[in-house]
């Protein structure tokens, strides 16, 4: 338990499904190698409605959602290197992982062969304090899963690039996309639009593969070359044999092999969207072009940082719609209808 705690503010949910509301939590006083940290955005994952309905079946409740945390450090501890107070900061999904295994060795913290401890939703290495989120006033983290807030890079815009960006610059550099490659991102949500803005970025060709038309000019104006919708009737055909990478967001279960069918020889479908049903793929979908079915969860620190330092050059934010906190159960709704354009951020400071 908390030795010497200090208490603050969050917004909690009781039980699964419940609204979100206003109570009281405790978080450590800075440790030896922690930075506290007072948070002045946090960005709305479709992640933190999947755990607050406990979709994925493992649901700590009381839960204090929010792993896209962006804020000003105001206190240190006595051996913390690398942040001073008044530091712009971030964090994301993770605060914790075994520090010794070869993917913590490799700076892949995320694929921790022992335990990482996500952000929120989860139970400190002590195996009994609970993690607590950042639709909350304040949070203390080990210096070495917080990144640095590029100068330039407004707060409020950078606060989606602590999930929403690494997930999605992750696969897209492990699988090399670049110039002369076709990628193309399925689901324009929060993670789809950051895919769009850093795959253009990276110098790749970037179609958007959406339901409707309705996002259609928003996406070319982020970057996108092309946009096909899936309910046209002929996309589907237009779609065929095109792409060399898939970043596959969806939120919910859709057809694979609808998306599958897009690929080129040897091409990769990513997912990254993580709904809770199984999503059957028949093997004709990848037998006959040698495709692959993968797989990617967040990123490294190390990753995480060059991800921000590469938004701070190409000067990419999220497209945001900054909430007070006492809208967030509307805006939980409002992402279960996809209607977001492209994320939802928390103004922590409208927290009395
Ligand atoms: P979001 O903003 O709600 O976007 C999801 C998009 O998926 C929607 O905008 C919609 O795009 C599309 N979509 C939803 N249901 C669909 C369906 N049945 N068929 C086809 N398309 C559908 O959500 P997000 O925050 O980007 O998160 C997306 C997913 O990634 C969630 O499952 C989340 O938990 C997961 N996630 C995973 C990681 C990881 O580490 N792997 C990290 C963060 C989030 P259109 O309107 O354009 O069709
Ligand atoms: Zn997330």
């Amino acid at each position: 338990m908390l030795k010497t705690a200090l208490k603050t503010r969050a917004f909690a949910a009781a039980a699964p499904g419940e609204p979100l509301k206003e109570i009281e939590i405790e978080r450590r006083e800075p440790g030896a190698t922690d930075v506290l940290i007072d948070i002045k955005f946090c960005g709305v994952c479709h992640s933190d409605v999947h755990q607050v309905h406990d979709d994925w079946g493992r649901a700590i409740f009381p839960m204090v959602p929010g792993h896209e945390i962006t804020g000003i450090v105001s206190k240190v501890g006595t051996q913390v290197k690398k942040y001073k107070v008044g530091d712009r900061v971030g964090v994301g999904c993770m605060v914790d992982s075994c520090k010794e295994c070869a993917s913590c060795k490799d700076g892949l913290e995320q694929y921790c062969e022992n335990r990482m401890v996500l952000t929120y939703n989860d139970i400190e290495l002590d195996n009994e304090t609970p993690t607590r989120g950042g639709y909350s006033k304040q949070i203390t983290v080990d210096e070495r899963f917080v990144a640095r807030i590029p100068d330039g890079l407004p707060l409020d815009k950078a606060a989606p690039l602590l999930c929403a960006g690494i997930t999605t610059f992750s696969p897209l550099m492990h699988w090399g996309a670049g110039p002369g490659k076709a990628v193309a991102v399925v689901g324009l949500g929060g993670l789809g639009h950051m895919a769009v803005k850093l795959a253009k970025a990276m110098g790749a060709d970037v179609t958007v593969i959406s339901r409707s038309l309705a996002k259609k000019d928003d996406a070319l104006s982020m970057g996108a070359t092309d946009y096909l919708a899936t309910a046209e009737a002929d996309h589907l055909e237009k779609g065929k044999n095109r792409f060399d990478l898939i970043i596959n967001t969806v939120s919910s279960a859709a057809d694979m092999n609808m998306y599958m069918a897009m690929l080129r020889r040897d091409g990769v479908m990513v997912l990254v969207g993580a709904p809770s049903e199984a999503l059957p793929v028949h093997p004709f979908s990848l037998i006959p072009k040698r495709l692959s079915l993968a797989g990617s969860t967040i990123g490294g620190m190390k990753e995480t940082q060059e991800m921000l330092d590469f938004c701070g050059k190409h000067d990419i934010g999220a497209e945001i719609e900054v909430i007070p906190m006492d809208k967030i159960n509307e805006s939980f709704e409002r992402l279960l209808k996809s209607d977001v354009r492209y994320r939802f951020v928390i103004d922590i400071e409208s927290m009395k």
